[in-house]
């Protein structure tokens, strides 16, 4: 049984972070969601807004699970006994940051491996932080977001 985690802030989630879930999903038997409130990172969405997003872009796939923890990946891959975690990579930018976060990991615990997945052409350019920026200008983000995102974002407006 092969056990994977997806980590990140997803505030919020994009298009580009479900494709990378859908794909995981394929790959691992089992694989877990974790938002991880970590660091000092000021977010835009509540970890509990953030999760009910997860949870409605995943409510399909039967072997994600969507979660909220703080900490280190690496402790969270152990604790959940995953054996692997995985990022996306849009650009060399992430390559560079990936690789270095990938190889502390490593030092921290060489049992777990990271897995690169390369991002969908069709959305290596939409990033969270793109999509706050647009919010706050009202711009139309359906483009980059999966409908039932748009529809959770949308009522939180009202
Ligand atoms: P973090 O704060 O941990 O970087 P993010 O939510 O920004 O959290 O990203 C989580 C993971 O998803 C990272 O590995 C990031 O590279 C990847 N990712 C973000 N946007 C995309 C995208 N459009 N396509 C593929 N992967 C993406």
């Amino acid at each position: 049984m092969k056990r994977a985690i997806f980590p990140g802030s997803f505030d919020p989630l994009t298009k580009g972070h479900e494709d990378i879930i859908r794909r995981a999903s394929t790959l691992f038997d089992e694989l877990i969601v974790v938002i991880l409130d970590n660091s000092q990172k000021v977010t835009l969405f509540s970890a509990e807004e953030r999760l009910t997003l997860l949870h409605q872009a995943t409510r399909k796939l039967t072997n994600v699970t969507c979660m909220v923890d703080s900490g280190l990946s690496v402790d969270f891959a152990k604790k959940h006994d995953a054996c692997a975690i995985v990022r996306g990579i849009r650009s060399f930018k992430d390559y560079e940051y990936e690789m270095d976060i990938a190889s502390v990991n490593r030092h921290l615990n060489a049992n777990i491996e990271t897995v690169f997945l390369q991002a969908n052409h069709e959305y290596a350019f939409v990033s969270s932080s793109i999509i706050r920026e647009m919010m706050k200008y009202k711009q139309d983000i359906s483009a980059f977001v999966s409908e039932e995102v748009c529809e959770v974002l949308k009522n939180k407006d009202k």
